[in-house]
């Protein structure tokens, strides 16, 4: 654990029938926000989202070919191969309003979509292989 402290905020919308997580990562790079969380909420007019199968480690991605509300996006930014990443797992709900959630991974499209990018002083937290896990996870 380390102690971190508020930087900077920032908030905006996205682009619509862009790439979610792509979109993300390109607002960090660009501002340099290397160390942050992310929040977002809006609509998404498809879905690509992954399952991490412990067994094997591998993920497992589900596509979802359908206009969803992101109901919640929650996610965190670090450095992974020495520039920003952020790692996100999203809610999203469907006409009925039942959810499915997940990694969030590139695929998932935008129709609406507005952020809070909340950019931390700190550490940088860098993600290295963990062999226990098979995951990108911050080194120590
Ligand atoms: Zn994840």
């Amino acid at each position: 654990m380390t102690e971190i402290s508020p930087k900077r905020v920032l908030m905006g919308k996205l682009v619509h029938g862009s790439d979610l997580i792509e979109s993300l990562n390109e607002i960090c790079r660009s501002e340099s926000v290397t160390l942050g969380r992310v929040e977002a909420l809006g609509t998404v007019q498809k879905a690509r989202l992954g399952y991490y199968n412990q067994k094997s480690h591998a993920y497992e991605f589900h596509d979802f070919d359908q206009a969803m509300e992101i109901a919640s996006l929650s996610g965190n930014v670090s450095l992974k191969d020495g520039e920003a990443f952020v790692h996100a797992h999203v809610t999203l709900t469907d006409r009925q309003g039942k959810a499915i959630g997940g990694h969030l991974a590139p695929g998932a499209i935008i129709f609406a979509c507005e952020y809070v990018i909340h950019a931390f002083d700190g550490p940088a937290h860098e993600r290295g292989f963990d062999a226990t896990t098979g995951l990108p996870l911050w080194k120590d």
